[in-house]
């Protein structure tokens, strides 16, 4: 018996179960031999909040305090360190780049205008013939990814939340006004089942009878090349019409090809051909010349029909919660979230931050889909 179970161990299953823990036991079901495999593990690690969906903005200014002082003992060192994200357009993309100024402003990401001579000045392998202007979001950071999920989990622990390891959830069945979850090996009666699987957010539905969202999984291949120390200062560089991207790393690049490609919910593997169409855009935009790869990988990014994140209980099936759709904003977002789902297992008003930052759960949750 516990009072609330969470399926999934990647960043949002995490974040749920650090939120839920001070008020009741929690036991943390994942199915892989170790947290944070799929696509958490996966990410650019960035924290932009001029990006995604508009109801994740809010979401992702409500995470900024946490992001930036996380509760004492959570973590050994920073989440956040300085970057900074430009988004660069050509003459063709002037539209593109008054969309995302506009949405920039109101994000209140402090987002503004820059000219080709400050970009130039910021990132001086641009080529200048390929650049008419650009928005600079100075409050982008870098995030410390498995810091962050460390942080989640050890207050998830520390408040007595179990974590379950190498357990698939096989099934989910409402009784009376409890949930039973089975695993291969045992069942576990609760109050609340959140389903923060990810990619496999319908199917973890379909155990329970719930009709699905219609989330569709999205690959996403990120991959490194080898820098020089010169390129650490420089923001992450965003083309407008979202067609690559690189940012710094150490002394690498971490780039991509910001594709999007259906897929099936599993483990994917990097597509070559995904990786040189990003080396040949990349280098036709700057002097890089990008010749070789030191790695990569893919993830599934999984959105909603609408593309807005899916947090709150089941009108279908009380005590059965969503916590899915997260798509590109699933870490910086995190704290935020955590706290909303939370706020809603345990019937509780939004709470305030939450309401400052401009989060409105009526635009997250599932009842839009009903
Ligand atoms: C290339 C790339 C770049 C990205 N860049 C950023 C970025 O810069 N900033 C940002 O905020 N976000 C970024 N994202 C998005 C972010 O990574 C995701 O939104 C986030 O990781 C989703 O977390 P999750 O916990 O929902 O999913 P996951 O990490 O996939 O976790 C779901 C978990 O559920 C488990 N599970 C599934 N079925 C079962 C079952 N039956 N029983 C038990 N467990 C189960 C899985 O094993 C998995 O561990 C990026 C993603 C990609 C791919």
């Amino acid at each position: 018996m516990s009072d609330f179970v969470v399926i999934g161990g990647g960043i949002a299953g995490v974040a749920a179960a650090a939120h839920l823990a001070p008020h009741g036991s929690v036991t943390l079901l994942e199915m892989e031999s170790s947290l944070a495999f799929h696509t958490t593990g996966r990410s650019a690690a960035l924290f932009v909040v001029n990006y995604g969906g508009r109801a994740s903005r809010p979401l992702a200014l409500a995470s900024q305090p946490f992001l930036e002082g996380p509760p004492e003992g959570s973590a050994d060192g920073p989440l956040l360190s300085d970057r900074g994200a430009l988004w660069v357009a050509d003459e063709g993309q002037a539209d593109q780049l008054a969309l995302i100024a506009g949405d920039g402003v109101a994000s209140g990401a402090g987002s503004r205008i820059v000219q080709p001579d400050e970009m130039l000045e910021m990132v001086p392998a641009l080529r200048p013939e390929r650049i008419a202007g650009g928005i600079y979001e100075p409050t982008a950071r870098d995030i410390d990814v498995a810091a962050l999920h460390q942080a989640l989990v050890r207050i998830a622990r520390g408040n007595g939340a179990e974590i379950r390891l190498s357990t698939p959830v096989t099934g989910l069945a409402a009784i009376g006004n409890r949930w039973r979850v089975s695993t291969p090996d045992q069942t576990i009666d609760c109050t609340a089942v959140v389903n923060a699987s990810g990619a496999w957010g319908d199917r973890i539905a379909a155990l329970a009878g719930v009709e699905p969202i219609g989330l569709q999984p999205m690959r996403r291949t990120a991959f490194m090349v080898p820098g020089d120390q010169s390129y650490s200062r420089w923001p992450m560089v965003v083309d407008v019409g979202d067609e690559w991207y690189f940012r710094p790393d150490g002394v690498q690049l971490l780039c991509s090809l910001c594709e999007e490609k259906p897929a099936e919910p599993g483990d994917p593997r990097p597509d070559m051909e995904d990786v040189a169409l990003a080396i040949e855009r990349i280098n036709q935009a700057t002097t890089l010349q990008i010749r070789s790869v030191s790695s990569q990988w893919t993830g599934l990014r999984t959105f909603a029909p609408d593309r807005e994140l899916v947090i709150g209980e089941e009108p279908t099936a009380p005590g059965f919660f969503w916590l899915v759709g997260q798509g590109g904003t699933g870490i910086m977002t995190s704290p935020g979230y955590g706290a909303l789902i939370a706020a809603q297992v345990l019937g509780l008003p939004l709470p305030e931050d939450l309401a400052r930052a401009g989060a409105d759960p009526a635009r997250t949750s599932p009842t839009r889909f009903r």
